[in-house]
């Protein structure tokens, strides 16, 4: 009786999960690549936890469906169509989230691409028209978010900003995972998130990167069907042996975007299954 009662207060208290925490509760945060995988799980996550969640992404209709999964779940959010790699439309997007909830404290730059298409791979084969659009993609597209929701966050007194960089961004990659671009785009987000941190620390800015490994997401489709990167799996990753899910990297994201994350800043988080700890 007063462990069904100890379970209905505690349900009450966190939104009707047993499970998540209320920890963004007022706060609004901007989640680009909200359409799909590590992007789409932040969303619904933050939302979750209480935030109203401004959703970017270049998949319209794909975004449309986070946001009416969202407010299905009791949430709140709305959803901007946006190429983040184009200044206009992301001086756009912060200024509709930003007049639409008055406010901006947490951004969550979940947008990354693969340059496989255009030819990434070893430098001494990497296409110049791959490195371009991977860095443009990647990591310009972080400057320019990161660039205007600082100026935003300046003026309010803080706020918190998580970005999404790879286990290849800090280790070099064997001959499965030589794409060199990439590697280069997730060292980049690395370092301008560590010197963020140190600059906009003192105006009540946190900066912190995740580098996930393998998580099973569109992007990783071409990996989830080769037998022989599942097999190397049980090494790369041994915590499970298999791919992560874009869940565990929204926990991570949720817990360094909250309150909990205070004192927290130019982390590196590994989310990794064991990846990097070798
Ligand atoms: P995903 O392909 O499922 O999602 C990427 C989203 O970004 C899509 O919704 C896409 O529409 C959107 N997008 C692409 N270009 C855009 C642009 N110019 N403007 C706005 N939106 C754009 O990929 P994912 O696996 O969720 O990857 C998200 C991030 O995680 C990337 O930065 C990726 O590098 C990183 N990451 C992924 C893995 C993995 O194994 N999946 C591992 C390490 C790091």
């Amino acid at each position: 009786m007063a462990s069904n009662l100890l379970f209905s207060v505690f349900s009450w208290r966190l939104g009707g999960s047993p499970n998540l925490m209320l920890r963004l509760q007022d706060k609004v945060a901007l989640v680009t690549g909200a359409a799909s995988g590590i992007g789409q799980a932040t969303a619904l996550r933050f939302a979750a936890e209480g935030a109203c969640v401004v959703a970017v992404d270049l998949n319209e209709t794909a975004m449309h469906e986070t946001v009416t999964q969202i407010e299905a779940d009791g949430g709140q959010a709305i959803a901007i169509a946006a190429d983040v790699s184009a200044v206009m439309d992301v001086q756009r997007a912060i200024k509709v989230g930003i007049d639409h909830w008055n406010r901006l404290d947490i951004v969550f730059n979940g947008v990354g691409i693969s340059g496989r298409r255009w030819g990434d791979g070893p430098v001494d084969e990497c296409t110049e028209e791959a490195w371009d659009r991977v860095l443009a993609l990647n990591l310009t597209s972080m400057f320019l978010v990161c660039k205007y929701a600082v100026q935003a966050m300046l003026k309010s007194g803080g706020g918190s900003i998580v970005n999404l960089s790879s286990v290849l961004g800090m280790v070099g990659g064997d001959v499965d995972f030589a794409t060199h671009a990439y590697a280069a785009s997730k060292g980049g987000i690395i370092a301008l998130s560590r010197s963020m941190a140190v600059t906009y620390a003192p105006k009540n800015i946190r900066v912190n990167v995740i580098a996930p490994g393998l998580i099973a997401t569109p992007m990783s489709a071409r990996a989830q069907s080769d037998a022989h990167i599942l097999e190397r799996l049980t090494r790369l990753q041994p915590l499970t042996g298999g791919m992560g899910t874009p869940e565990d990297i929204a926990a991570a994201a949720a817990y360094l975007a909250s309150d909990d994350a205070r004192f927290v800043t130019g982390l590196v988080l590994t989310v990794d299954g064991g990846w990097t700890a070798q």
